[in-house]
């Protein structure tokens, strides 16, 4: 079974919410999607410049902290907002260094692209981060070791729950009969969704996904699925937003409706480290 458990929240508070921005900035049109033109470039650009200046206000306003997934490119190529974030307190959490697909990369491969991106957050000026998020949000059969070997507490890009945190067990897939699970990994997953993620909703990519859903119906969903975590005891909810996608100006006024409408139904604003240190299993 899962071993899972509930997150120890501050009196009167309901929900453990992480409002995490995965600051992908350019490195996603490189790493992932492999478009590297000067429209593609320029949505990137558009985050560094324009959406994470909003969200930094937005947080500001409201004195939450959060959890910042910057990518190691994305703190080479935009080190001033990256410092920004540094400075107003947000958690920086590693995002790969160039939003890299890791499942078919080998041991050698991942760890060298993961030592970049340490090294390229230690240049900030970050503490050694202790959260982890996949750049695509899924892993190599190395991963989970990995990250063991390099002193992460926390990750936050799987799927096995999606209002408790657990802890991921590797599992061996067979076609011919049952897939095996190893024992839990040491490291507290806090769990993604694409249900809570803004990307594939409203992000347009010619000849490939649509995106551009009413900013209602985001709104709706997110704060639909935060009404039924209220209703549970001790969980959390892992939001995934992009400076480029919600730092548009419908998406930024409709994200500062749903911050009032949690804040005003007992959400617990925190970094997903501190989610983490609160967590206490069954
Ligand atoms: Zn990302």
């Amino acid at each position: 079974m899962q071993k899972t458990g509930k997150v120890k929240l501050p009196p009167g508070k309901k929900v453990a919410v992480n409002l995490g921005c995965d600051f992908d900035a350019q490195s996603i049109w490189d790493g992932s999607y492999n478009l590297l033109s000067p429209a593609y470039m320029s949505r990137g650009e558009f985050g560094a410049e324009v959406g994470a200046p909003r969200l930094l206000a937005l947080f500001k306003k409201y004195d939450i902290k959060t959890s910042w997934f910057i990518p190691g490119h994305t703190a080479d190529t935009f080190p001033d907002i990256c410092k920004e974030v540094l400075a107003a307190g947000h958690e920086i959490g590693c995002h790969g260094y160039v939003h890299e697909n890791p499942t078919k990369s080998t041991y050698e491969q991942e760890t060298k692209v993961l030592q970049m991106a340490l090294e390229s957050l230690d240049k900030l000026g970050a503490p050694k981060p202790v959260t982890y998020r996949s750049p695509y949000w899924d892993f190599s059969p190395n991963t989970i070791r990995i990250l063991e070997e390099n002193g992460f507490l926390y990750d936050s890009s799987l799927m096995g729950n999606d209002l408790h945190p657990y802890y991921p067990r590797p599992v061996t897939p067979h076609s011919d009969r049952a897939n095996e699970f190893g024992e839990p990994s040491k490291i507290l997953e806090l769990p993604v969704s694409w249900f809570l993620d803004d990307f594939p909703q409203t992000e347009y990519l010619t000849g490939g996904q649509e995106g551009q859903r009413p900013a209602q119906d985001i709104f709706d969903r997110w704060a639909s699925i935060f009404d039924y975590a209220c209703t549970l005891d001790g969980a959390c909810y892992i939001l995934t937003t992009h400076p480029q996608t919600i730092g548009r100006a419908h998406m930024i006024q409709m994200y500062e409706k749903l911050i009032n409408y949690m804040a005003e139904r007992g959400a617990w604003f925190a970094t997903a480290a501190e989610i983490g240190a609160n967590f206490i299993p069954d």
